[in-house]
């Protein structure tokens, strides 16, 4: 028998002049990144906190404080596989995951199939598992208004039954 849990994940980021723009652990040419204190990496940190919301881990906020200066500048992929190493502990290993990036630019169709490969193997899935789609919000609100770039994630994750939790 085998225990399945879900779990959802947003985050939102501000473009900011001079900062390479990462989503889904790809450098995306454009004219500027994401501002943060990790990569700022929206696409990730929306996935790593589906992933501790289905195992009742809190939130990467928790886990990876921004005053922690060991983690300024870092990548969000690091971010991502401590995330699982964590839910491995309790038995977990990822069913599938979905995610919805929200932004008016840049184009980000021609990207999703080099983000699908870069997050399988820390997801440790093959990217048939990994549901990634770009949106606007057709001009509305802060998003709408190129202020900056949005993600949703929800995350299957799936164990033995009787694994006790951490
Ligand atoms: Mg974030």
């Amino acid at each position: 028998m085998t225990e399945a849990r879900v779990g959802l994940g947003i985050d939102f980021h501000r473009f900011a002049a001079g900062r390479p723009l990462v989503l889904g652990g790809v450098t995306v040419p454009h004219s500027k990144g994401l501002l943060g204190h990790s990569d700022a990496d929206a696409l990730i940190h929306a996935l790593c906190d589906s992933l501790l919301g289905a195992a009742g881990e809190s939130d990467i906020g928790v886990h990876f404080p921004d005053s922690d200066s060991e983690t300024l500048g870092i990548s969000s992929l690091t971010l991502l596989a401590a995330v699982m190493e964590r839910i491995h502990r309790s038995g977990w290993h990822v069913v599938n995951v979905d995610c919805v990036v929200v932004a008016e630019e840049p184009k980000l169709a021609p990207h999703v199939a080099a983000m699908r490969e870069t997050l399988g193997p820390v997801l440790g899935v093959g990217a048939d598992r990994i549901g990634l789609k770009a949106t606007t919000s057709e001009g509305m609100g802060a998003l709408g208004r190129r202020e900056g770039i949005g993600a949703l994630a929800v995350s299957l994750i799936e164990r033995a039954s009787g694994c006790p939790d951490r």
